[in-house]
């Protein structure tokens, strides 16, 4: 089979980029391969992530630069939802609850008053209250605190929960709509890519296929392919698993805690799973595995390949750990997922939000919570911060940690400008109708958002 643009993998972000290609380019002939029976199963599913839609507001450990540029493509992905839902109703892809960062201690309460001050600008709707106004919103966080315990907190009503995973099955319901004759191929994984002259040629275990351009969005074996073909030699991988413990309804929204600025991985939170508000799930840990995908053991091998057989990711990986702090916070982590004594060991952390739920009240999640690729840079030896990107000839590799999922329209926007330059602009893209719909003002938006648009478009200026 051949096509003009092949994505690979039908995660939340192949499938972000194949809805922006189908409804906003005049491409016609796109083909996505995926290689499960359906997308979305990875770490998009809705058990394999914290569900969050980041925007920047209360990640701590984002500097203001980083914090602009995920609001604007997590404003992209809550346009989505909010259009949709009001064009189909409620179908489920996201609930909405306050959300707040928890600031405990004279210290954190001084860092978080002082950060208030320059986000604020860029978020509106976030408001600094102190320790009366979290016992309205979220009486447990304050049960059972010693009442000279200093509190702040910065909150906003967009605690947007999402199922990633059904959001993946809506961006390829609208794709289809848009462009009927797009190709999907499901149970069919690529083994690997070469150059064939002009084209990139596909060999999976369903056969070959052709294109003139690809995007790899297949989480962490984008890296590993794109090593088969010469790039991204630079980087490893450290395949950070997320574990999470669940209890009963004892948050009404989402709670964060402020987070450490070294670490590239969310502060432990406290938040309501998006289809059972019932049950409130802590967590992520953060324990390294050596696997490119959670309970899929056979990545095993994939995994080293992919880390790389040569001295320079040891370095890293000796550099990176040495930092006491990085070292003592991985150490714990590894605790967590231990049972029993990672349990109790955990509800240390629950308790720094909700003081006096019991040993008794939470349970280890089984199954729950996927692994974040997290980049190592071997020219620098340090852990990046989010996702990276490789575009090579013709071809572009995503590689996805957190916030991967929140940046998945914004991660399109940039692969389909991309895209139309391997093209020689063959093709257009219709970009002012992809800004008007998801990032300025659309009929769909309600008042709220709009202020926010404007904040945005005022900061882009
Ligand atoms: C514990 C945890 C918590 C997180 N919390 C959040 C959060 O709150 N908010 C947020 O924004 N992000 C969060 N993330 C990150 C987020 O889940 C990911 O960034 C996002 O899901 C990545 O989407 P993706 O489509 O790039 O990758 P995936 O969802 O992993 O999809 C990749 C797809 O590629 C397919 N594939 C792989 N190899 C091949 C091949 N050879 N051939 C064909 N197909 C292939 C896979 O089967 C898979 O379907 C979290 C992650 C973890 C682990």
């Amino acid at each position: 089979m051949k096509h003009d643009v092949i994505i690979v993998g039908g995660g939340v972000s192949g499938t972000a980029l194949l809805y922006t290609l189908c409804k906003y380019t005049n491409i016609k002939s796109i083909g996505i391969i995926e290689k499960y029976p359906d997308f979305g199963l990875v770490n998009s599913a809705a058990n394999m992530n914290s569900q969050t839609l980041h925007f920047g507001d209360i990640e701590t450990n984002y500097t203001f630069e980083k914090a602009k540029k995920v609001k604007r493509s997590a404003d992209m992905v809550m346009r989505y939802l909010e259009a949709e839902k009001k064009r189909n109703g409620n179908e489920k892809l996201f609930i909405k609850v306050p959300k707040m960062v928890l600031a405990v201690g004279k210290g954190q309460v001084d860092t978080l008053r002082d950060r208030f001050k320059q986000f604020g600008q860029l978020f509106p709707n976030l408001r600094m209250i102190g320790k009366e106004d979290i016992g309205t919103i979220e009486p447990r966080v304050l049960e059972g605190r010693a009442p000279g315990q200093e509190l702040l907190a910065l909150v906003t009503e967009d605690g947007y929960t999402v199922d990633f995973g059904k959001l993946s099955h809506s961006f390829v319901n609208n794709a289809k709509k848009e462009n009927p004759d797009l190709s999907v191929y499901l149970s069919t994984k690529v083994v690997k890519i070469m150059r064939k002259g002009e084209l990139l040629n596909l060999t999976t275990d369903k056969g070959e296929f052709e294109a003139s351009a690809v995007v790899v969005a297949a989480g962490s074996h984008s890296l590993k392919i794109a090593k088969s073909l010469g790039y991204g030699k630079n980087y490893s991988i450290l395949s950070m698993s997320g574990s999470f413990y669940t209890g009963p309804r004892v948050l009404n929204g989402k709670v964060y805690t402020m987070q450490i600025s070294k670490l590239p991985f969310a502060a432990i939170h406290g938040d309501p799973e998006v289809h059972d508000e019932n049950i409130t799930r802590f967590g992520p840990t953060a324990k390294p595995i050596f696997f490119l995908e959670r309970y899929n053991y056979s990545t095993f091998f994939e995994y080293w390949k992919t880390f790389g057989f040569s001295i320079k990711p040891i370095l890293s990986i000796l550099k990176i750990s040495s930092d006491k702090v990085i070292f003592n916070y991985l150490l714990r982590n590894v605790i967590y997922d231990i049972p029993s004594i990672g349990k109790r060991s955990f509800l240390k952390e629950i308790r720094k939000i909700v003081p006096k739920i019991n040993l008794n009240e939470i349970k280890f999640a089984r199954k729950i919570g996927g692994t974040r690729p997290q980049i190592i840079n071997n020219s620098t030896r340090k852990l990046e911060l989010g996702e990276a990107k490789i575009v090579g000839e013709k071809i572009i590799f995503n590689i996805t940690p957190s916030p991967g999922a929140s940046t998945c329209l914004g991660n399109a926007f940039d692969d389909t400008i991309k895209l139309m330059d391997f093209f020689n602009h063959k093709f257009t893209f219709r970009k002012e109708v992809f800004e008007k719909d998801l990032i300025l003002l659309s009929e769909f938006i309600t008042d709220d958002i709009s202020v926010k648009s404007k904040t945005l478009i005022s900061f882009q200026c």
